[in-house]
């Protein structure tokens, strides 16, 4: 199938993330730190036979790869239903979750009857007092022990999600890498993107080569070659080890350039860069009836204005708005 989504700078767009939901059951300390967490009036946001038109209309366009996140997509009723139905879109031949794992477990049977397998789960911490000051909720041994099922039951590849936060993890990451000699899990170190008003202890990231020169102290990395669908991680592993390590440096070595992605955001609008508050409306275009070649046409305008690169290197202003509400 031919792309319709090319960008300016001749960019494939191919991947879309869609953000549920706004709710989350964790108050984690990098998402929206300093603000109020806002909440979307439920009306404004889009229905899930909203979102599987928009969908539907985008992977006739070219979108071939989706991943479902939020907020935390589980905390939405019917999201398996959701899913179920996405996994029928016949262009799509990539389907995945990011969540956070606390009520994934119950989830896991489902997702794997309808033929979910990529699952992306978060967790930044190896210590159940410290997932409770990163997240606000004492769960760490549920979410450790759902990805313990999903490992037994066969989801692969299960990405684990740690954000790196100086001071508050920094001294652990070595551990998080080592999960990796034991276990078939990619242990994906993202560095951490300015949101919301960041206290200023938190405000200097740690970036990418000293989280790797950290996790080296233990042994050797060796480069993983790529991978047709790879995201924006530089992936390693050490010898002989089952997982692998990969490194999300969207602050400090940007991966604009090779950026495929559009995210539809909860309450219905098309944004062309994570790291950048604008964004096109969509909903009202929908629920105004609107025909789906217009709709189509909002997506086109939506990759035509995504930007070269994001300005987090440049002094712009970093994004107001909530992760949870954008979907990370
Ligand atoms: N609730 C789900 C979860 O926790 O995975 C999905 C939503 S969450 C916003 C998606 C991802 O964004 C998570 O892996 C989270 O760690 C990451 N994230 C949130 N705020 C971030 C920040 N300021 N910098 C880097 N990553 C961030």
């Amino acid at each position: 199938m031919q792309n319709s989504l090319i960008d300016t700078y001749k960019r494939h767009i191919n991947y879309l993330r869609i953000s549920i939901t706004d709710r989350c059951n964790l108050r984690c300390i990098y998402c929206a730190p300093g603000m109020p967490i806002k909440k979307m009036p439920h009306e404004s946001i889009l229905r899930y036979e909203e979102i599987l038109r928009l969908v539907r209309i985008g992977a006739r366009l070219g979108i071939t790869k989706v991943r479902v996140t939020g907020g935390e997509p589980l905390v939405r009723k019917g999201c398996c239903d959701f899913l179920e139905k996405l996994t029928r879109i016949r262009q799509l031949a990539d389907i995945s979750l990011t969540t956070n794992g606390v009520l994934l477990k119950r989830h896991l049977p489902r997702l794997y009857e309808i033929g979910i397998r990529r699952l992306n789960i978060s967790m930044d911490t190896r210590s159940p007092e410290k997932y409770k000051k990163i997240t606000g909720i004492p769960a760490f041994d549920r979410v450790w022990g759902s990805i313990h099922t999903a490992m037994e039951m066969g989801f692969s590849p299960i990405k684990l999600n740690v954000v790196a936060l100086n001071g508050i993890n920094d001294n652990e990451l070595a551990d998080l890498a080592r999960l990796t000699f034991s276990y078939p899990l990619h242990v994906r170190f993202i560095e951490q993107m300015p949101f919301g008003n960041q206290p200023p202890e938190t405000r200097q990231p740690l970036l990418a080569p000293d989280i790797r020169s950290r996790i080296e102290s233990i042994a050797p990395l060796f480069p993983v070659s790529r991978e047709a669908n790879d995201g924006p991680a530089r992936r390693y592993r050490f010898s002989a080890a089952p997982g692998e390590i990969g490194f999300i440096a969207a602050v400090s070595q940007h991966f604009c350039e090779q950026c495929n992605r559009l995210r539809l955001t909860a309450d219905g609008r098309l944004r062309p860069c994570l790291l950048s508050d604008q964004s096109l409306d969509i909903k009202t275009a929908l629920r105004n009836g609107a025909a789906d070649d217009t709709l189509a046409g909002i997506f086109l305008s939506a990759v035509a204005s995504k930007p070269r690169k994001h300005g987090l290197r440049c002094g712009c202003t970093p994004p107001s708005g909530q992760m949870g509400a954008i979907g990370g």
